[in-house]
């Protein structure tokens, strides 16, 4: 998860409109959870091919085709971030069926975290539950309430983090899997936001833990094996050798500050520290070249 800006401006037309806002009136007056329609918050294009949506297309403006929370490229669910039907943890909740088409509720979800007994419809909070939709004097609602950075949605502190609303920097770090699978997400904060975030959405599955190390370490691994290989055998003399690593070195920076990049949150959590990148990326490296590599890192 990394954090993400993503403009009204990005809405769809259908979302943005007149008629959403009347049927969204009344959905939210009348509690009408069977009238909420897909056609509205996915707006497929009917393409036989395949099924993408309008939303979708939208969300990926901001979210570069990654899934909000795990940060793959995937094919993405519009997901209802607070559940628009019902509430796993609280059964007398009739779900946010008031945010069904809000903008800052829809969030771009691959089917791993979304489905297959990961997110879906939990939503457990820290803080205060709402129930009910606002309204302002006037019976229209209050579009201000709708919006998951204001109160009263914020004061309801989500054990979820919104990647529109939280920086996932303060939440997470990384650590290599004990037994070799991989590399792992871990929560650090006190109120356990990052490791209910990691339980609901299934951060640590081994797909995702295999995935860090293929798309971020293994890229520069190679490069930094493959220059020493050749300082082996007397094609690269050691300048040649260190400016490749120093090479490989600033590619990872910048594919860290690259937001279209997998996993950006890993990638730069790696390179904010010698301490971080010594316990990530070391380890994957041949012993021969652990040191050097190290001392390039502190060196840039
Ligand atoms: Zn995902």
């Amino acid at each position: 998860m990394r954090f993400v800006t993503k403009p009204d401006n990005h809405k769809t037309a259908t979302l943005a409109s007149q008629d959403t806002a009347n049927a969204l009136l009344d959905i939210a007056t009348n509690m009408t959870k069977d009238d909420i329609t897909d056609a509205i918050y996915r707006e497929s294009y009917g393409n036989p091919d395949e099924k993408r949506s309008r939303v979708e297309d939208q969300l990926a403006l901001s979210y570069y085709n990654k899934c909000a929370y795990c940060e793959r490229l995937a094919k993405a669910d519009i997901e209802h971030y607070r559940p628009k039907k019902k509430v796993v943890e609280d059964n007398t909740h009739n779900g946010y069926y008031w945010l069904c088409y809000e903008w800052t509720n829809l969030l771009p979800s691959c089917v791993k975290c979304n489905r297959e007994g990961a997110k879906h419809s939990k939503f457990p909070i820290l803080g205060i539950r709402v129930y009910t939709p606002s309204f302002l004097a006037n019976a229209q609602l209050n579009l201000n309430h709708q919006r998951a950075e204001n109160t009263p949605l914020l004061d309801e502190m989500p054990y979820l983090l919104h990647p529109e609303v939280d920086d996932p920097e303060a939440y997470f770090d990384f650590f290599n899997d004990p037994s070799g699978d991989g590399i792992r997400i871990r929560g650090i904060d006190a109120q356990n936001r990052g490791n209910e975030t990691i339980g609901i959405c299934l951060l640590n599955r081994q797909e995702l833990r295999l995935e860090r190390v293929e798309n971020v370490i293994n890229p520069f691994k190679q490069a930094a094996e493959s220059a020493f290989a050749m300082l082996s055998i007397g094609i690269y003399d050691e300048d040649q050798f260190d400016q490749q690593i120093i090479f490989q070195l600033n590619q990872l920076m910048i594919n860290a500050k690259n937001e279209k990049s997998t996993h950006t949150l890993l990638r730069k959590y790696i390179v904010k520290s010698h301490q971080n990148f010594s316990g990530i990326v070391l380890p994957y490296l041949s012993s021969p070249i652990q040191s050097i590599v190290l001392a390039a890192f502190k060196s840039i």
